[in-house]
């Protein structure tokens, strides 16, 4: 019987929760809600129930990856940074925590960081850049096979990356983020200032509009550009083989991927050599995925280092 190894995926509303390996991708995964986002001690509630209902199905599971939003330190396992969604969270022991409460070892990472090392399952050996498009903007990239975090863990803030000096305020504090334009909340927030009597309720009723209204499609446009310049940034920089994009936004089905995959390479720097420029392949489980791969590849280097 193969090893299996468990995955935690923390959220403002939900903690998804699962198990498997990378031979047998995911085999069981579930969520439950998030009632109290600001309450430590509910979350950790929220996470030991959801290792003892893993640990019911398979007693032997004992390795977890988990995915946070914020900067995390991977080797304390503590989130430092910025996290609106979840405002307690930063600075407490999580790893030490979780890890005493459940009898359990666990790796903790930044949630696109375990998106994108998911995605780069999907592309052996190349180096891939992901972007999630959510409620905010997440990026990781996997270099050489592994996650790259920079000295302070924070390295792919590409969401806080300045696209305009003059712009909007973001809510890390800073002016002009990217994050302040092209998220899935900035875009509702900005064309409902451009057109508050159009009422726009959701970011999925925004995207209807553009086919039906020439003003909020050239507004859409507007936003993803910056989008697009922050990612053709990005690749200039990194020049990685491989970009998947993600996350909320780009899986509504109005969502027009093509306007922002010609947008990136209108504004890449000539040194473009055919970046593969895709969406994410794991939709909404590429944080329970990637999970299950850093937990199985954590336990293979504690293995290797025990031997
Ligand atoms: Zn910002």
């Amino acid at each position: 019987m193969q090893k299996l190894f468990g995955a935690l995926d923390l959220g403002g509303s939900f903690l998804k929760y699962a198990y498997g390996n990378k031979a047998k991708g995911i085999v069981f995964h579930d969520r439950i809600a998030i009632a109290k986002p600001d309450n430590n001690e509910h979350i950790f509630g929220v996470i030991s129930e959801a290792i003892r209902i893993i640990k019911e199905k398979e007693p032997k599971i004992e390795y977890f990856g988990m995915g946070t939003p914020g900067t995390v330190n991977v080797e304390r396992g503590v989130v430092t940074g910025v996290t609106p969604n979840l405002p307690n969270i930063v600075n407490i022991e999580m790893k030490k925590e979780i890890e005493k409460r459940n009898n359990i070892k666990v790796h903790i990472e930044n949630d696109a960081n375990i998106m994108c090392y998911a995605e780069a399952s999907k592309h052996a050996d190349q180096n891939v850049l992901g972007i999630t498009i959510g409620t905010g903007i997440g990026s990781g990239f996997v270099y050489n096979n592994e996650i790259y975090h920079g000295q302070n863990h924070s390295a792919l803030e590409l969401g806080h990356t300045i696209v305009n000096i003059n712009g909007r305020k973001c809510k890390c504090g800073k002016i002009g983020c990217a994050e302040a334009y092209c998220s899935a909340n900035s875009m509702l927030a900005i064309c409902n200032e451009s057109f508050p009597e159009l009422e726009i309720k959701s970011i999925a009723d925004l995207l209807d509009l553009t086919n039906v209204n020439s003003k909020v499609h050239r507004k859409v446009e507007e936003l993803l550009t910056y989008l697009g310049v922050t990612i053709a940034n990005a690749i200039t920089i990194l020049d990685p083989h491989v970009v998947c994009i993600g996350g909320g936004v780009v899986d509504i089905p109005n969502f027009d991927f093509s306007f922002l995959q010609n947008i990136i390479k209108e504004y890449l720097a000539i040194n473009y050599q055919g970046t593969l420029i895709t969406k994410a392949n794991f939709g909404n489980q590429a944080g329970i995925y990637g999970g299950i791969l850093i937990a199985e590849i954590k336990y293979l280097e504690h293995f290797l280092l025990d031997k």
